[in-house]
């Protein structure tokens, strides 16, 4: 019979060799899940004997692995911002970076801010319901084209007690027939903005696993800026808000595009890279 302390080494040996990243953390994430306790607990537990029902899942768990599956998708959730969300292939897996533009929202428009805003692309529907449990007088409408995503989005929205603040539709951005019934004050999104070129060259966790089209948008990145800037004032009220989060490099030419269709106060936060993450700006 295995021990915690064995099943962690075998693990992690076994992943090691297969390539995977940090496997000993690997190997106790996995270990913390299945017998459901802190993964500092393990460190408590070391000779504490696996039964054959905990020894045969982490065997699944460490052979989907071994084949570079998500860890995230192996155990079906990820915590964001402090929040817990399910996550599964139908959506892109919640991102560090991402957390500098809830905080930027939540500076820009203040925690009091009872206005409308609209998601572009919203996926596990990380960005308006982190945003709900935050800005609690805020309302919320989550747009994405995938309707297993917006099912995912809505399952998350109930997990963290926030449904009835937001809207979800499953629609294309790009239809022109696209009507949301009301106006914004602030727009959000974390857009599909690799390029064709730059997938080539990313990991095999997210090339093999993650939807591409949440990713990448099957050109030069900036389709999707491009499309929601030139449509942001028809959505937005006056004096609406834009924030998205970008790609290395990209800031020079979407705030080009900003102030050519009647942005202004446009800014870029940096993240922890000092790569320009998010981008702000303002309707005149
Ligand atoms: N809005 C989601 C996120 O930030 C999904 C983004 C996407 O799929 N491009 O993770």
């Amino acid at each position: 019979m295995l021990t915690v302390l064995d099943a962690i080494k075998l693990s992690s040996d076994y992943m090691e060799k297969k390539g995977v990243e940090s496997p000993r953390l690997n190997s106790e994430l996995f270990l913390s899940n299945i017998l459901n306790c802190k993964r500092l607990e393990l460190y408590l537990n070391f000779e504490r004997p696996l039964t054959t029902a905990e020894t045969d899942t982490l065997r699944s768990y460490i052979s989907r692995r071994g084949k570079f599956e998500p860890l995230q998708y192996i155990l079906g959730s990820v915590e964001f911002y402090g929040l817990e969300f399910a996550v599964n292939p139908s959506v892109l897996i919640p991102r560090q970076e991402t957390e500098i533009l809830i905080d930027t929202v939540i500076v820009k428009l203040g925690k009091e801010f009872a206005g409308s805003i609209l998601d572009i692309g919203t996926g596990s529907g990380i960005i308006p319901v982190t945003l709900a449990v935050k800005l609690p007088n805020a309302t919320f409408t989550a747009l994405d084209i995938s309707e297993d995503a917006i099912k995912t989005a809505k399952l998350n929205a109930e997990q963290n007690a926030v449904s009835d603040k937001i809207c979800f539709i499953n629609d294309d951005i790009f239809n022109k027939k696209l009507d949301f019934n009301n106006k914004f004050e602030a727009i959000i999104s974390n857009p599909p903005y690799i390029s064709v070129e730059d997938a080539q060259t990313l990991q095999k966790e997210l090339l093999e696993y993650e939807p591409r089209t949440a990713y990448c948008d099957n050109s030069d990145g900036y389709t999707f800026y491009k499309e929601i800037i030139s449509r942001a004032k028809d959505y937005l009220l006056p004096k609406g808000k834009l924030v998205f989060e970008a790609g290395e490099g990209q800031f020079i030419k979407i705030e080009e595009m900003m102030k050519a269709n009647g942005f202004c106060n446009v800014e870029a936060i940096k993240d922890y890279l000092n790569i320009e993450r998010v981008i702000y700006g303002e309707l005149i």
